[in-house]
């Protein structure tokens, strides 16, 4: 299925991560990349520009972590509609729960499996795609 995912926003502190997450999103052609590397810079990023398609979010990061990312996130009404995927080695359960009730759509732990992470891009995204063909 052709999924029309046009911007995306990275969401963690190591720059290996946002290099492999870009080369797992290149099969989204034209889709445009934006890094942060905390959850305060992501916030900056969406005051500026909310137009993106998805976030991706790690939750262990220096100054602003991804709990805090999520708590500031959701009261702002101007980006909820953005779908939030987390993607964490912190394979605990609260704070799976916790990410979701604070309004992530999606948590994969890592590593990362590919094929993961495009089905939860098709589910949150796909139906978007779809009507545009
Ligand atoms: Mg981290």
């Amino acid at each position: 299925m052709a999924v029309s995912l046009n911007k995306v926003l990275i969401v963690d502190d190591s720059k290996l991560v946002h290099q492999m997450y870009k080369i797992l999103l290149m099969r989204y052609k034209n889709c445009k990349i934006v890094d942060a590397m905390n959850g305060l810079e992501a916030l900056e990023i969406l005051s500026r520009e909310n137009d993106f398609d998805l976030i991706l979010l790690d939750i262990n990061m220096p100054v602003m972590n991804g709990v805090q990312f999520m708590e500031k996130f959701r009261e702002n009404g101007r980006f909820q509609h953005i779908p939030v995927i987390v993607i964490s080695t912190e394979g605990r359960e609260e704070d799976t729960l916790k990410m979701l009730k604070l309004g992530a759509k999606g948590y994969i732990t890592k590593p990362l499996k590919p094929e993961m992470l495009h089905s939860l891009i098709e589910k949150l995204v796909g139906k978007k795609g779809e009507a545009e063909q």
